[in-house]
Formats: structure tokens, C-alpha cells, sequence
């Protein structure tokens, strides 16, 4: 740290640690002593293990971000939740048929939603949570599917929901009955399938698994990117 940081007070667990100024929470975590073991992940915003809760000086709401990417403010008051309880039920996809009547048996929860829209504004990655979890309730699979694309599973949705609904487990079934049934066959996948299969990215693979992080990173952001 150089000598001129500023440092800010914030609060773990009720005790007050000065941590540098633009910190993100694991940061000011790691820096005032703690060791995350739980509850943290890729620290760049995708995994989803990081989900938190927290306060703002002078502001009494309770407030979710991914501790990631949640910079800390002075007199913010931080706490770790291990993780996000969740209902998850078994089932083999192979039964199951792409509507509504398998949400109702797999999900029920679904339909007590109050459409209060909590779920849309905590969620990190500005999903809407609210809109899927309605076409759920209207066996639109497809719909929800979509809208969901980006969740990372991340609990903050549930957490907040005043109906007990795990939103982001409903929406994986939605995208496993989407892919399974809905979606339209791609021959560009079969077709890679077949490439892989028969070896020819084994020394692509072998290259990447030695090469060094930088390199890796380098060659992902200057990635091209194909777009439908
Ligand atoms: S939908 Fe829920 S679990 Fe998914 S990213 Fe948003 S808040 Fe997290
Ligand atoms: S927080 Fe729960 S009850 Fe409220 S809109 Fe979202 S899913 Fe429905």
C-alpha cells in the first residue's frame, strides 16, 4: 500500500478495521486479517460464490451485493453469510415435459409470487428476475430461459424474497427444458462434438493447461467474438 492511501473505517462483525479506500469487501476482508475459505470465488463477478450482505453508514437498509465487486465506504457494516439456503429438487430431465405443469410439481413456490419486484432489484447482474419468474408461472419456458441467460447464481434473489422462492433454481430447469426440448437443433454443435470427440483440440487443450496466466488473459480479451 503507498503511504499516501487513504484509508476508510468499516465494521466486521461489529469491529472497526481501517482498510484502504476503493477496496472491494473481500479485499478489505483479506486486508484486515480474515481468510476466505467460504463464500468466494473467481473475484471477477461470474461465479456467484460471493453473494453478501451489508449496511451503509447513516442508511438502516440492507443492502446485497457480490463482495467481489462491492467497493466498501466509510462506516459500512459488513457481515458473511456462508451461503444461500436453497430448494433444489432432484429430477432426470429425460421425464420431464417443457411446461407449466412441471413447474408446479418441481417448483410450487413459483406461484405465490406477489410480483413485489425485490428479487429484479437485488439482483447484481440486472436480470428480470420478477419477469422470468412470471413466465414461469405462465409455462412460457422458453421466456424464462431467455431472461435468465446471465444468472449467476448467486442467491441474492432469493434471499430477498418475501415468498421463499428460489428464483435461479427455477430458472436452471427452465434452461436444461429449454436446451433438452425447445431449443432448435444447431448442426454447428453437432458438428464441433464430432471434432472434439475424435481429438482434435487435444493439443489446444495441452498448450492452454501450460500456459502461463497472463498469456491465457491476454488472448481471452483479445478474443474474437462471433455474434448470431
Ligand atoms: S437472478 Fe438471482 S441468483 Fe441469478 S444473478 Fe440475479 S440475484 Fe443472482
Ligand atoms: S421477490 Fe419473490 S415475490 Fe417478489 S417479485 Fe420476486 S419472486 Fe415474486
Amino acid at each position: 500500500m503507498s503511504e499516501m492511501q487513504k484509508l476508510v473505517k468499516v465494521f466486521i462483525m461489529g469491529e472497526a478495521y481501517e482498510v484502504p479506500e476503493g477496496s472491494t469487501i473481500i479485499m478489505a476482508m483479506e486486508y484486515a486479517g480474515f481468510q476466505m475459505k467460504r463464500g468466494v470465488g473467481c473475484r471477477e463477478g461470474f461465479c456467484g460464490a460471493c453473494a453478501t450482505v451489508y449496511r451503509e453508514k447513516g442508511d438502516y437498509k440492507l443492502k446485497g451485493g457480490l463482495a467481489c465487486q462491492t467497493v466498501v465506504s466509510d462506516g459500512m457494516m459488513l457481515a458473511q453469510i456462508p451461503f444461500v439456503p436453497a430448494e433444489k429438487p432432484v429430477y432426470d430431465i429425460s421425464e420431464l415435459t417443457p411446461d407449466v405443469d412441471t413447474i408446479k410439481i418441481l417448483f410450487p413456490t413459483v406461484f405465490r409470487c406477489v410480483a413485489c419486484n425485490t428479487c429484479t432489484k437485488a439482483c447484481p447482474q440486472e436480470i428480470k428476475v420478477m419477469d422470468y419468474v412470471q413466465a414461469l408461472k405462465r409455462g412460457d419456458i422458453a421466456k424464462a430461459a431467455d431472461l435468465s441467460f446471465d444468472c449467476i447464481r448467486c442467491g441474492l434473489c432469493a434471499l430477498r424474497c418475501p415468498a421463499e422462492i428460489v428464483q435461479y433454481n427455477a430458472a436452471t430447469l427452465a434452461q436444461r427444458l429449454y436446451g433438452r426440448y425447445l431449443n432448435k437443433k444447431s448442426p454447428e454443435l453437432d458438428e464441433r462434438i464430432d471434432e472434439i470427440e475424435e481429438g482434435k483440440y487435444e493439443n489446444d487443450l495441452e498448450e492452454l493447461i501450460k500456459m502461463p496466466r497472463e498469456e491465457i488473459t491476454r488472448r481471452y480479451y483479445s478474443r474474437e467474438i462471433k455474434l448470431k
